[in-house]
């Protein structure tokens, strides 16, 4: 008897090497690049079937867009809402409603989801010009986030406005990346869909901050975090001259024009990707101490870039942050 139980425990022990050998030998990394959601969009996927993974986080992205978020496809669930003033929608559709809703009201409305008929005036993704001032005070008096009603399933528009995802969209995609994640045998991934990332697994990551200068593939510091979402708003991003005068895309709801809080760039880095690209467009317009604050509220960390060069780094990101390009310095907070 006793015979029989040693071989059989040496078999059971070579197999279970075995195994962990083949698992260890069939994890691979992907590498995908592709243009979605007006922006580009990378992927760096580490796992099992980390190829097939890569084509269907791809996949989800680009569905994310045509059928729920894009304003440029009419039969988009955004574009039926804006068309009919409201309607039916699905449940994680309205738990996204219903986060911008608290940010729009937590940010006093600096954060407006329906500033989509007045960026439409600005073009910014097309051929860019300053509006007329009474088209734009027109277009601006029907806005206000406070005017779109949820309630359940159901969305109401009480005013003729166009609801625009351009500064959360890109997070929501990241979340909704995360959870397809979760159920694949992926073990790190770094997903960029244009400037917001989301860093997966269980290690420290480094990401760098863009130079707000606009110098393509510069960092000006490099943060080491672990799992979060990353998003950055800069009025880097998009902008153009006109008359001597530069405008960019982040628009101030109280006046319609771009917002001139004194900052360049802001980077949100939190667990909600939704979250970090809201708080990133927040606090852009709301600048350094309140958009500090409000981020504060969500438990969200954050790096404000000014004007001057000056980094203003939250507490919890403090001893996570090298700054590479000496040309910038820590604000003295
Ligand atoms: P990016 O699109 O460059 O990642 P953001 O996430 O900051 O930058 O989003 C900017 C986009 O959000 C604009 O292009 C516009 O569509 C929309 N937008 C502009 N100003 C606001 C605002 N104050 N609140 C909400 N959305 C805004
Ligand atoms: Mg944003």
């Amino acid at each position: 008897m006793k015979k029989k139980i040693i071989p059989i425990a040496v078999i059971a022990v070579a197999l279970i090497v075995a195994l962990l050998l083949f698992d260890k030998f069939i994890i691979n990394t992907a590498e995908n690049s592709f243009f979605a959601m007006n922006t580009v969009c990378s992927s760096k996927i580490s796992g099992k079937e980390s190829d097939l993974v890569s084509k269907e986080i791809q996949a989800a992205v680009e569905k994310l867009d045509t059928d729920v978020l894009s304003r440029k496809n009419e039969k988009s669930s955004v574009s039926r809402l804006n068309r009919n003033m409201g309607g039916e929608i699905d449940e994680k559709f309205s738990e996204y409603f219903s986060v911008l809703l608290d940010v729009c009201e937590k940010s006093g409305g600096k954060f407006d989801f329906t500033l989509g008929a007045v960026s439409d005036l600005w073009d910014f993704g097309g051929s860019p010009s300053v509006p007329d001032e009474k088209t734009l005070s027109d277009a601006l008096s029907h806005t206000g986030g406070e005017k779109l009603v949820l309630s359940g399933n159901s969305v109401d528009f009480e005013d003729n406005f166009t609801v625009d995802f351009g500064a959360a969209g890109k997070g929501i995609a990241l979340d909704e990346i995360k959870d397809f994640l979760e159920t694949t045998k992926t073990k790190e991934a770094v997903i960029s869909v244009g400037g917001s990332i989301l860093l997966y697994g269980e290690k420290n990551f480094t990401v760098g901050i863009k130079d707000p200068e606009g110098n393509a593939g510069r960092h000006v510091a490099v943060l080491n975090v672990g799992e979060s979402c990353v998003s950055t708003s800069g009025s880097y991003e998009r902008f153009f001259e006109e008359n001597g005068k530069r405008y960019h895309h982040i628009l101030d709801p109280d006046s319609g024009y771009p917002a001139q809080s004194g900052v360049v760039s802001v980077t949100v880095v939190s667990e909600s990707g939704i979250l970090s690209d809201a708080l990133s467009t927040a606090c852009f317009v709301l600048g350094i101490e309140k958009g500090g604050a409000l981020a504060a509220e969500y438990s969200c960390e954050t790096v404000f870039i000014d004007e001057n060069k000056k980094l203003y780094v939250s507490e919890g990101l403090k001893d996570k942050i090298e700054i590479s390009d000496t040309s910038y310095s820590l604000a003295e907070q």
